[in-house]
């Protein structure tokens, strides 16, 4: 009674609501454009070829279920590495291990600033994933806002996102989206990373970059592009990477948190400090996703066959991203966005009467996942968007 008495009833999450609401709508035509996950087509989130036979592979020569240790899987970290950070070997300055899912990631990174820096100040975009903001507070950092898009014009709004980094003072940390940023779809070019990235370095402040979609937005490599230039230019930084999305892998939760220093002396400090935030939270990763990706990334064929896969969902994104934008000039700047999301600029009872009069579910924020639409639904979805003027 004096524990349970204490608390006090949170708030239901609002996209699963939305999931549950669009289940029992007995529409036939209705469109699911809420939930975050890839969908092909036919609408199935299809388990990748690479992956069914990295597994078929796993069964037969597993020989142990023996624990691994609070790095996981260090074969799988390995193999990341020339696919997030290139050919440049960045040697006993780069340490870090695997994690459950970006979402573990994150956290991590969060941990790991609050213990160099109780109460650190981390400044996050806004718009942002919605659950950035709370992983981070609940490590102890304090989430400071910036603007840094207007979803009215679809546009970044880049000096004033400059001006508010360049408030910061020596020891904050900035976090940003290293691609296909979720929810705006609104990525920064290469310049703009430069600006960025000289900026942080000049004022001191520690770069976290969520890089949670790599290979979804222009390709593989394009899309490393201003993770490598922060990295390179301000010579320190986290990376928390996800798996979940590229490889379609999402409840298997796989994940990796990279650290740069600026010396292989600071880094094995830094490993040593991740290692022990691991053992008091999660002790060690869960094994099995992180090693469907080592048996893909070591093997050649299968890398073959999950590039081209990835290759697949990236196409099938990008075509529902030209289609719209061909469908209706005020979907245009879509076109030029990235990865499975964009935010349209719709109010919460715009959206409210698209559910009601359409079928057309998305939550109140106006993000959609392009994914959730096809060739044959991108017509009623601008009916719908149209009905609305
Ligand atoms: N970062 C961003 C921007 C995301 O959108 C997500 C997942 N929706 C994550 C991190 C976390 O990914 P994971 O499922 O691997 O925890």
């Amino acid at each position: 009674r004096e524990i349970f008495g204490a608390l006090a009833a949170q708030p239901a999450d609002a996209l699963l609501a939305l999931i549950e609401a669009f289940r029992s709508d007995v529409r036939v035509n209705k469109i699911d454009v809420g939930v975050g996950v890839y969908r092909d087509s036919e609408g199935r989130t299809p388990v990748l070829r690479a992956v069914k036979e990295a597994e078929r592979r796993l069964v037969e020569r597993q020989a142990s279920k023996g624990y691994l240790g609070p790095e996981g899987d260090i074969g799988y970290f390995d193999a990341l590495k020339p696919i997030i950070f290139g050919p440049v070997d960045l040697g006993d300055r780069l340490c870090g291990l695997q994690t459950p899912g970006g979402t573990g990631a994150l956290r991590l990174a969060a941990e790991l600033i609050a213990r160099a820096r109780p109460g650190a100040r981390i400044l996050v975009g806004n718009p942002t994933w919605p659950n950035h903001p709370p992983i981070l507070k609940s490590a102890g950092l304090t989430v400071v806002g910036y603007d840094h898009f207007d979803v009215a014009t679809q546009r970044l709004t880049f000096s004033r996102m400059l001006d508010a980094l360049s408030e910061a003072v020596p020891g904050d940390v900035a976090l940003l989206h290293g691609c296909c940023h979720n929810p705006t779809g609104a990525d920064f070019d290469a310049g703009q990373w430069t600006a960025i990235a000289t900026l942080l370095r000049d004022r001191g402040v520690l770069p976290l970059i969520d890089l949670a979609y790599q290979g979804l937005g222009d390709g593989l490599e394009e899309d490393a592009t201003g993770t490598r230039l922060v990295l390179d230019i301000v010579g320190e930084g986290l990376v928390a990477y996800s798996c979940d999305k590229n490889f379609g892998l999402y409840r298997e939760r796989v994940g990796a948190l990279y650290a740069l220093s600026v010396s292989a002396e600071q880094a094995r400090i830094v490993q040593s400090n991740l290692l022990s935030l691991t053992r008091a939270n999660w002790s060690m990763p869960p094994d099995h996703g992180a090693a469907i990706v080592r048996v893909i990334l070591e093997d050649a064929g299968l890398s073959f066959d999950w590039l081209a896969e990835l290759a697949e969902m990236r196409g099938r994104i990008q075509q529902i991203r030209d289609l719209l934008a061909a469908a209706d000039p005020m979907l245009a700047p879509l076109a030029r966005q990235h990865g499975m999301f964009s935010t349209l600029p719709l109010s919460a009872a715009q959206v409210a009467r698209l559910r009601e009069e359409r079928g057309l579910y998305m939550p109140s924020s106006g993000r959609i996942n392009l994914a959730g639409l096809t060739p044959d639904t991108v017509a009623p979805f601008v009916d719908a968007l149209a009905s609305l003027r």
